[in-house]
C-alpha cells in the first residue's frame, strides 16, 4: 500500500466519532486497495475504540500496550495496522457491501471505553440492525453486570471476553501486577460468567491465545471450562507482535496449535470432552477421545482448522480474521476451508510431537511498514 495513504488512515482521532478498523476490514470496505490470498472473503468488520492516550494496560504480548513509543494510532494489533475511520463512513460503506454479516466493537482499557461502546453499538444498530449482528469484545476490568445487561438491551448479539491466557500464573505474569497492568484473572472469569448468564448459551465467547507458555493439556482444560460455562472459545495462535514486549519470542509451534485447534472443535461442538482425551508427559494430546472413523471424517472436513469466531447470518463463522495469527505461508487459522494440499500439511503438523521441524514462515510483514 502507498505510504501516504497509510499515513492518512493512521492519523490519531477519537472514539466514538472514529474507530480503528482492521486492515482486512479496510480492504473489505474499499478503503484500501488489495485482494486477499486465495480470494478469501471477510464477512465481519472488526473495529477497535481509539483514544490519543491509548490502552491503559500493558499486556506483554499485545501490540497496543502503552509502553510502546509509537503514536497510538500507528501501533499494530494481531499482526497488522488498524486504519482510523469515521464511524459514519464505516456504517455507510458496510451497508453497501453485500456480504458483511457482522460488526465487532473491541474495547481497550480506557475510562471512556464502556460508555463509548454503548454509543457506537446504538448508532450501528440504528442503521444496520436489520442486516447484521454486532459483537462486543469487552475488557473485563471495570465492567459491571449492569453494563452487560445494557449491552444486551441495546441489541448486542454476542459478548466476548479476551482472557487470552490459559492459566492464572501466565495471566498474572503477562497481564497482571508484574507488568504494571490492572487486569486480574478472577475478574475476567467473573465477567465471562456474567456474559454467559446475560447473553445466554452460545452468545458469549472467550478469546484464548495458544503458545504463551502453557501446555496443550492446560489450554484444553481451559477450553472445556469455557464451554461448560456456556461460552465458545475463539482461538488464536501466538504471534510475536512487533514492538510488544514479546516481539522476540517464537510464534506458537504449528503442531501445538493444530492439536489444540482439533480439541477445541471437539469440545465446542460437544463431540468429546477434555476428560475423554489423553496426554503424554509433556502435556501433548495423544488421544482425542473419539473413534478412528470420526477422527478421519472430521479431519478431512477441514473444519477444525478454520478460524473460530462469531457466526454470521448465513455463515458458521463470519469473523474469519484472514491471516490475523500467521502469515499466508503457514496459515494457522484458515479463513477458508483448507484444501487437500493444506490438509496433508496439517496432518504432518498434527502428528509432530518432536516439534523440531521449522515450518516455513516469513517475518511479520508489518515490521517494515513504517521504515
Ligand atoms: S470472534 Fe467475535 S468477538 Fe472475537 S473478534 Fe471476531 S467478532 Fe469480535
Amino acid at each position: 500500500m502507498h505510504r501516504s495513504l497509510l499515513e492518512s488512515l493512521t492519523v490519531q482521532r477519537e472514539s466514538p466519532e472514529y474507530l480503528q478498523i482492521s486492515m482486512a476490514a479496510a480492504m473489505t470496505l474499499g478503503l484500501v486497495p488489495g485482494q486477499f490470498y486465495r480470494n478469501t472473503k471477510l464477512s465481519c468488520i472488526n473495529t477497535l475504540l481509539t483514544y490519543p492516550s491509548g490502552c491503559h494496560a500493558t499486556c506483554a504480548y499485545c501490540g497496543l500496550q502503552k509502553a510502546r513509543e509509537v503514536e497510538y494510532s500507528k501501533k499494530n494489533f494481531i499482526r497488522v495496522e488498524w486504519p482510523t475511520v469515521a464511524l459514519d463512513e464505516i456504517i455507510d460503506r458496510a451497508e453497501k457491501v453485500g456480504h458483511v454479516e457482522r460488526l465487532c466493537i473491541a474495547q481497550i482499557t480506557h475510562p471512556r471505553a464502556i460508555r463509548d461502546t454503548k454509543e457506537v453499538l446504538e448508532r450501528v444498530l440504528r442503521r444496520l440492525g436489520d442486516k447484521i449482528f454486532v459483537s462486543l469484545l469487552i475488557n473485563a476490568t471495570g465492567t459491571t453486570y449492569q453494563d452487560i445487561l445494557d449491552y444486551k438491551k441495546l441489541g448486542a448479539d454476542t459478548v466476548t471476553v479476551a482472557i487470552d491466557c490459559a492459566t492464572p500464573e501466565i495471566f498474572e505474569r503477562l497481564r497482571g501486577k508484574p507488568m504494571n497492568s490492572p487486569h486480574k484473572w478472577e475478574t475476567f472469569w467473573k465477567v465471562l460468567e456474567w456474559a454467559c448468564d446475560v447473553m445466554g448459551d452460545g452468545y458469549a465467547g472467550c478469546h484464548l491465545v495458544v503458545g504463551l507458555g502453557e501446555t496443550e493439556q492446560e489450554m484444553i482444560e481451559t477450553i472445556q471450562k469455557v464451554r461448560d460455562l456456556g461460552a465458545r472459545t475463539h482461538l488464536f495462535s501466538f504471534w510475536p507482535e512487533e514492538g510488544s514486549m514479546m516481539e522476540k519470542e517464537k510464534p506458537c509451534p504449528a503442531p501445538q496449535y493444530r492439536r489444540v485447534q482439533f480439541a477445541r472443535y471437539l469440545i465446542d461442538n460437544q463431540i468429546a470432552r477434555y476428560e475423554d482425551m489423553k496426554f503424554n508427559e509433556n502435556g501433548q494430546v495423544i488421544d482425542f477421545g473419539i473413534d478412528k472413523d470420526t477422527f478421519e471424517e472430521l479431519f478431512w472436513s477441514g473444519r477444525p482448522f478454520m478460524t473460530s469466531g462469531c457466526r454470521g447470518k448465513t455463515t458458521e463463522v463470519a469473523c474469519n480474521r484472514p491471516f490475523g495469527d500467521s502469515s499466508p505461508t503457514d496459515i494457522r487459522s484458515y479463513p477458508f476451508k483448507p484444501e487437500k494440499r493444506d490438509l496433508e500439511r496439517i496432518r504432518k503438523q498434527l502428528f509432530d510431537y518432536e516439534m523440531t521441524t521449522n515450518y516455513p514462515d516469513i517475518l511479520n510483514p508489518s515490521v517494515f511498514r513504517y521504515q
